[in-house]
């Protein structure tokens, strides 16, 4: 029996983990659930699993909480410092899974506590990498990639000799524009960007997965995770999300892990690692698949595959305004403040303003992070008319 903490249990991966936990209940307890404001499905998860805890980030949806709650012995809480502290209850596994860089302080809390922290979460990642590596190693917690390339990066990935690495393969749908032209994305919709052809995800990473922006902040958590030179990592394009990514050896061997898009594989690989545990999905059928398609990524129409890998190689603050600066302009997109091409432009014009020193403690990161932030929101404010260009520093 293992103990387990989900941060952000009530959203895409929140609710596949859940669903896998919960199809093995003598397996796993759950102490605590969180959530932004979402408490009819908090409640209801809290309940069903009957955790000791069920946290909301947003304080204003406590008093929901508490009245969803009440008759039970369920502890509420609500507030970020009580989803911190969630992450401080001391879960043998602790899966992360809020959406953004607002996720790092709860991850970093539950690393903490020295014990398995599964990490879909890519964000804290990216911005935050060497001060989320180093806590880790500092106070010997486990880390293990949920997100489905990095997951099947470490399953083919020999830790042992990364020096016999040569390549490491990351492989990306190309998202529902793929064959699109420039001319013919400058009007995406919501709508449209959100709709993924082979995932079913949160709103934020569907938008990342139209503009690659995903792909690119994998690129930075592949070079976070595994020790090989950042030039050694690659991007295919392959449209099946049959491959989820690929391990090159200097023998000339390459290894792949394959399985259906469905996140409950690399979340269950996390959950029972080094053991595994079955997930209701059918077995992967190959010959009803028929093909599996490769072709090379086009910076030109998505430069999000330039901008992160520059950011990745300037290294510094780079991810981390790249990172901030991404969050602001697909919530501006999403809210139909600005256009979809518009998110790269001001995530360019993000980096092209600032300029601070390297972070070195997370401290640090959070206030790259949230000047980067403020300095992107003014970009969606001139690019949306509401502010005159004067007025953008
Ligand atoms: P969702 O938007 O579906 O869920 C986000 C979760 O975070 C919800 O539980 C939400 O609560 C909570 N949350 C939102 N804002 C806050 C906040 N300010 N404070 C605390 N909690 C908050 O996202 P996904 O599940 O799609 O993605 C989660 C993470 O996993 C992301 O980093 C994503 O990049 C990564 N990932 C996702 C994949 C997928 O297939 N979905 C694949 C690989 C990685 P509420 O419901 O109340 O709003
Ligand atoms: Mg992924």
């Amino acid at each position: 029996m293992k103990t387990i903490t989900i941060l952000g249990a009530t959203g895409s991966i929140g609710t596949s983990t859940l669903d896998l936990i919960e199809r093995e209940p003598e397996r796993f307890e759950v102490l605590a659930l969180t959530a932004n404001c979402d408490v009819a499905r908090l409640a209801a998860a809290a309940i069903r699993t009957r955790a000791k805890r069920a946290v909301v980030a947003d304080e204003g949806c406590l008093a929901d909480l508490r009245s969803a709650l009440a008759g039970t012995d369920i502890k509420c809480a609500g507030g970020r410092a009580a989803v911190i502290e969630a992450a401080t209850m001391g879960a043998d596994i602790t899966m992360g899974a809020i959406v953004g860089c607002i996720g790092l302080e709860p991850v970093m809390a539950a690393i903490q506590g020295g014990k398995t922290v599964i990490l879909a979460n890519k964000e804290p990642l990216v911005s935050a990498g060497d001060v989320v590596l180093a806590a880790a190693a500092k106070y010997g917690a486990t880390l293990l990639p949920a997100d489905s390339e990095h997951n099947a990066i470490f399953q083919c990935f020999d830790a042992a000799r990364p020096e016999r690495v040569r390549r490491i393969i990351l492989t990306c749908s190309g998202g529902p524009f793929r064959t699109w032209s420039t001319a013919e994305m400058r009007s995406v919709t919501p709508e449209q960007a959100v709709a993924h052809p082979n995932w079913s995800m949160g709103a934020k990473i569907s938008v990342d997965s139209a503009t690659l922006f995903n792909k690119g902040l994998e690129l930075i958590e592949a070079a976070r995770l595994f020790p090989v030179p950042h030039d050694s990592i690659e991007i295919v394009i392959h449209p099946q999300s049959v491959i989820h990514s690929l391990v090159d050896y200097v023998d000339g061997s390459v290894l792949a892990q394959m399985g259906p898009p469905d996140m409950r594989t690399p979340i269950a690989h996390c959950l029972a690692w080094p053991d595994r545990m079955a997930t209701p999905m059918a077995p992967l059928d190959l010959v009803a698949i028929g093909r599996l398609d490769f072709e090379a990524p086009d910076p030109e129409r998505f430069p999000a595959l330039r901008l992160t890998r520059e950011a990745l190689n300037m290294g510094g603050a780079r991810p981390a305004i790249l990172n901030a600066a991404n969050e602001i302009a697909v919530a501006a997109f999403l809210a139909r403040e600005i256009g979809f091409l518009e998110i790269a432009a001001i995530v360019d014009d993000t980096l092209s303003v600032y300029h601070p020193a390297a972070p070195g403690t997370l401290g640090d990161v959070l206030a790259v992070d949230a000047e980067a932030r403020s300095i992107a929101r003014r970009q969606v404010g001139y690019r949306n008319g509401a502010l005159m260009k004067d007025s953008v520093v």
